[in-house]
């Protein structure tokens, strides 16, 4: 294991380059401007996680897919997973924007949730 790593921390846009120093315990942070960094720089090295977002199958709509979002941080090993679930996920027109789309996906603890209004049309 690198005893000495460098995480840039994306929790705000300043984007500060964090060095976390492994080789004691508690380890050692420098570089963060402020406290959410060394949480984050933490995390990442330990349990890294995203939110997703991505697009599903709609039908009825003016448009074939519609985007949606994690209601929270999906672990990075699990993105394929997610993936997988809702690339066989449809939906029915009309959504609202916020509609949970799927509930606890993959009993991650986390929703998938409809960034946009689609109305339903009619042929
Ligand atoms: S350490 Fe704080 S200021 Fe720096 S990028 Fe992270 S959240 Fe922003």
């Amino acid at each position: 294991m690198n005893e000495l790593q460098e995480v840039i921390c994306i929790i705000c846009p300043k984007g500060c380059h964090i060095e976390v120093d492994r080789r004691q315990e508690p380890w050692e942070f420098s570089g963060n401007s402020c406290k959410r960094g060394p949480i984050y720089a933490q995390k990442e090295l330990t349990a890294p996680s995203r939110m997703l977002t991505t697009t599903i199958a709609i039908k009825g709509a003016i448009v074939p897919r519609l985007p949606v979002v994690t209601s929270s941080d999906v672990p990075k090993e699990r993105m394929m997973d997610v993936m997988k679930a809702l690339a066989k996920t449809q939906v029915d027109a009309p959504i609202k924007v916020g509609d949970v789309i799927v509930s606890n996906i993959l009993d991650l603890g986390v929703d998938i949730l409809a960034t946009r209004t689609l109305e339903r049309i009619s042929h």
